[in-house]
């Protein structure tokens, strides 16, 4: 018996799924990946198998494994001892050069992950504005919170005349009550997007989107979409907030709001921000931001908000990223990576398309034009994408499965190198060969 079923029958015994988190279960493995350890580009699993690591946690580990960087972060930690609940002088240094990097972020409220940057954000708003409804888009997903996790994962909802989507809970469990103050409107639809806020311009206080939904794939906004939303959250005073948990740092300092040119009021940031350690960010005006306690009366805090070692993890992330050559390296890996598989469909003959900017991509099958909503995105071939995933796990190349309605997410890491994009695109050629 393989250890990997030895540990997930004892892993069953109190973990539902053999895992602590749901998503881990993999579906195609028909349980949990679990590792011994990491190294730079790639781990390796309790049965000993090696594999380049295109999950990198999803988009967690931006910095790869064991760098050299967190390391001496984390042993600096445990040096000071480990204080938790408490500032120094490393917490105002992190919010510097978050507000150096991203132009949103002209003050800053730490959090432990997306989730809670998410869920704290939209407090924030509301409390800004005093008004209830969030609007947000079709596919976009911010977090396992009650307040948005709506249309991400489900069956389509029916597509109204006010240019809405009725909304879908994702999960069992949210109140029904809840989905009075969510509207949900397909992404890259300007007209759908004016007639909503037109019928709920009242009550809205903030617009939530990813600038780049990794959460469907790769699905980037088309060109001026942002600067119409920008323009109309301006004319209504409604907030707008740009939840980059996966785009922040994926492929320039400053994010999908440096790549598009377009500020949004407010962010969010988790994942690239800390290179693998816990940590998320609230990020936004000051005159919005001035609304948390102590300044103002909207309570976020927390035993671990802030925590050290992610503090001082997150620090030694920021400094790597801001090196002169740092995202030289990432955007050339994208070239080549992206322009390679794309290649390789056309010379394998496999129907898809790879959609991909900075660090992370996806990839649809049977699908020949480019996706830019969610509708198009759920089109994607199931059963092709199952044969591609796992075609890589088998040779080595590892790409989770979400078993998500649509395509999801997969990237690489600062210590990924040329010789590890050719790795990978020769497995995924093998597969492409044994798909067709
Ligand atoms: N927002 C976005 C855009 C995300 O991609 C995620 C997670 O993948 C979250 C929020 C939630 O982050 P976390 O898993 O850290 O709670």
């Amino acid at each position: 018996m393989r250890k990997s079923d030895q540990l997930f029958a004892t892993a069953q015994e109190h973990l539902i799924g053999g895992g602590v988190a749901g998503g881990r279960y993999n579906p195609l493995l028909e349980r949990p990946l679990y590792l011994t350890h990491g190294q730079g580009s790639r781990f390796w699993d309790v049965d000993g198998n090696e594999y380049i690591d295109f999950f990198t946690g999803s988009g967690a580990t931006f910095l790869g494994h064991n760098h050299p960087a967190i390391r001496a972060a984390l042993e600096h930690a445990l040096e000071i001892g480990m204080i938790a609940n408490a500032e120094t002088e490393y917490h105002s240094e992190l919010a510097r050069l978050i507000s150096d990097a991203v132009p949103s972020a002209e003050m800053i409220r730490l959090q432990n992950s997306g989730t809670e940057a998410t869920m704290g954000a939209i407090r924030v708003a509301r409390a800004f504005t005093g008004k209830p409804k969030i609007l947000k888009f079709e596919g976009h997903f911010h977090g396992m919170h009650d307040y948005l996790w709506y249309n991400c994962s489900t069956e389509l909802g029916d597509l109204r005349a006010d240019g809405t989507v009725a909304p879908m809970p994702d999960t069992d469990g949210m109140p029904e009550a809840l989905s009075d103050l969510i509207v949900v409107v397909p992404f890259n639809d300007v007209d759908a997007f004016s007639s909503a806020v037109e019928a709920h311009r009242d009550e809205l206080a903030a617009v939530i989107l990813e600038p780049i939904s990794y959460n469907q794939g790769c699905v980037p906004s088309d060109p001026g979409f942002l600067q119409q939303v920008r323009r109309i959250c301006d004319e209504t005073g409604i907030v707008l907030i740009f939840d980059e948990v996966l785009s922040g740092y994926r492929m320039c300092r400053g994010g999908a709001q440096e790549y598009y040119g377009v500020t949004p009021d407010m962010c969010t940031l988790a994942k690239a921000l800390g290179g693998g350690v816990a940590i998320a960010a609230i990020c936004g005006k000051t005159e919005i931001m001035n609304v948390l306690n102590p300044t103002g009366h909207t309570v976020i805090s927390g035993t671990y908000t802030g925590h050290i070692p992610a503090v001082l993890g997150a620090l030694a992330c920021q400094k790597e990223i801001a090196r002169p050559g740092f995202y030289d390296h990432i955007n050339a890996l994208a070239d080549r990576l992206y322009g390679g598989m794309t290649e390789l469909l056309q010379v394998t003959g496999v129907p898809g398309i790879v959609q991909g900017i900075g660090a992370r991509f996806g990839v649809y099958f049977g699908v020949t034009e480019p996706v830019s909503n969610y509708r198009q995105a759920v089109k994607s071939d199931r059963e092709m994408e199952v044969q591609f995933l796992l075609g890589c796990v088998e040779r080595g190349l590892y790409l989770h499965d979400y078993a998500h309605k649509t395509p999801m997410h997969h990237g690489f890491s600062s210590q990924h190198s040329r010789e590890d994009i050719d790795g990978a695109l020769n497995i995924i050629e093998d597969v492409f060969r044994e798909m067709r």
